[in-house]
């Protein structure tokens, strides 16, 4: 992982937030290559769950959500992790997290004074937060130490901390002017169901994809970008007849499955947790978790597929009482819309249920990146280091390199290269004039670029070997292999392959 994070930095991928500054913890940005890659991993999202189906519609909704929607949603009551302090140094946890990292013992010793085991971890943090007096005095008897100061902690009284960015609207701020920045993007799908309904005609099953950012205040935001406070998240909301929504998981479990796999996140690295009745979500009849091995970390949430039967359209919609609905939903007297659809079947109103497969760019680019990393020992015994993304999300699909950078000569001819190879839709070609070819290829092995093309002296007809020109050097990232292609067969070469 550490590996990782540094070339991410050297190669221009991902920056510290407001790093001039000294760092905004929870943030970061994405540079030249970053972006690239983010973008092609979202591109492939929408390709595939959008465009590739006919069940699917898009939408891009705002961020900032009236505080009503995130009210309703059970936000503003629920949305929370345990926080708590340690009185020695004023430094703040997330509990659970603070646990988890402690020694094996301490642990023990603390599920032993919940009356839990150790082995159930859920539960241990599900007593801890029930019982924040005897979670206090636990925390001190087993010893749990600060990660900060690295001695025992002087442990408060655990508290649910809301992670919601609060922020307020418009020049007066009084207490009806704020609202939220959304800390998903799934509410805006609900609170546009019925506009995208009226609006194409759908009938039952279809779903709303989107892919937008998402903010939560982290209490202890951490491992790189895998937590962090500002995220991007890729969520669908599929819609379904109550009664076929185990089936429609079902089938979302497998696509998705499948989807990793070709972003090169095999499946034997996802491990699926059927989360456990007494773990699930409020709003949740059943979720999948999918736990990705992220090296360092370990099995961790990469995505999460709930089933969320009628809680989200039934908890935003007006005459709740005349909808036979089946999840446990606060009373709504604030909604002015009735968020049904005819049942396929029977044509009356229904409140359809919901399966939700959600997915964070972030930590899909994280796996992705830590997939695609590989050192390797070359015959001569040197090492490299090189990305072996999938052509698709490679950042830089071709590097036209002229041999010599002060050679006008090979720069325009490589120059018009590029500009050709551009034309193609394929992505970002680069022209690469830095001059030294050897330096060249270990850059693009270490950022995934699929293939270099040399523009060198034979190419313009001036080398020794005149059957040479008009061909480039094309040279395969992953084989190494070189091979000379004539120009004129280069795009369809390229184009056959990048495919
Ligand atoms: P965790 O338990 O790790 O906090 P979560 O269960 O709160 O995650 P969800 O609410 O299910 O996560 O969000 C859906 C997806 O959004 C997650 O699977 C993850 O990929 C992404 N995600 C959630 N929180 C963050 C975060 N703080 N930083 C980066 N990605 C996140």
């Amino acid at each position: 992982m550490e590996e990782l994070v540094s070339l991410c930095k050297r190669r221009g991928f991902i920056f510290q937030g407001s790093e001039i500054y000294g760092g905004l913890q929870g943030f970061y940005d994405y540079g030249p290559l970053g972006v690239e890659l983010k973008n092609n991993i979202k591109a492939a999202w929408w390709r595939s769950n959008v465009y590739e189906r006919d069940d699917m519609e898009g939408l891009d909704a705002s961020i900032i959500m009236h505080r009503q929607v995130l009210r309703h949603s059970g936000h503003e009551a629920t949305f929370s992790d345990p926080m708590i302090d340690n009185r020695k140094n004023n430094k703040r946890y997330r509990l659970d997290h603070l646990v988890k990292d402690q020694k094996a013992d301490v642990i023990a010793k603390v599920a032993a004074a919940m009356g839990e085991s150790a082995e159930n971890f859920p539960a241990v943090v599900a007593a801890l937060n029930a019982n924040p007096a005897q979670a206090s005095q636990a925390l001190k008897d087993a010893g749990v130490r600060d990660p900060f100061s690295g001695e025992v902690g002087d442990w408060t009284e655990p508290k649910p901390f809301n992670m919601m960015f609060k922020t307020t609207i418009g020049p007066v701020a009084d207490d009806e002017s704020y609202g939220y920045l959304r800390p998903e993007t799934a509410q805006g799908i609900f609170t546009n169901f019925k506009n995208v309904v009226d609006s194409t005609s759908r009938r039952l099953p279809f779903g709303i994809a989107q892919i937008g950012k998402a903010f939560r205040n982290e209490i202890t935001p951490r491992n790189f970008i895998f937590r962090v406070r500002e995220l991007e998240q890729m969520e669908i909301e599929f819609f379904c007849t109550p009664g076929t929504d185990e089936e429609w998981h079902e089938h979302w479990l497998e696509k998705r499955l499948s989807w990793w796999e070709a972003q090169g996140v095999p499946r034997s690295k996802i491990e699926i947790l059927d989360v456990p009745k007494e773990d699930l979500a409020h709003y949740s009849k059943r979720t999948y978790d999918l736990m990705y091995d992220y090296p360092t970390l370990g099995h961790e949430e990469i995505e999460g597929i709930a089933n969320r039967s009628d809680y989200d359209l039934g908890s935003h919609t007006k005459n709740q009482s005349e909808l036979g609905l089946v999840a446990n939903v606060e009373e709504n007297l604030d909604s002015i819309a009735k968020l049904t659809i005819p049942h396929p079947e029977t044509n009356k109103p229904v409140v359809p249920f919901v399966i939700e497969p959600s997915a964070g760019v972030d930590r899909a680019l994280l796996a992705v990146l830590s997939e695609a990393f590989t050192k390797e020992t070359l015959e001569n015994g040197n090492e490299r280091i090189v990305l072996k993304l999938r052509p698709h999300l490679a950042p830089i699909k071709v590097a036209v390199i002229p041999l010599a950078r002060n050679k006008a000569e090979l720069v325009e001819l490589a120059r018009s290269i590029k500009n050709d190879l551009q034309k193609l839709g394929l992505g970002r070609i680069l022209l690469e004039d830095s001059g030294n070819i050897g330096k060249a290829y270990r850059r693009h092995d270490e950022v995934g670029t699929p293939y270099c093309v040399t523009v060198d002296f034979d190419t313009v007809g001036k080398g020794d070997d005149a059957t040479l020109t008009d061909t480039v050097t094309v040279r395969d990232r992953d084989t190494l292999a070189q091979e000379r292609v004539k120009i004129s067969e280069l795009t369809a070469y390229l184009q056959a392959k990048l495919k």
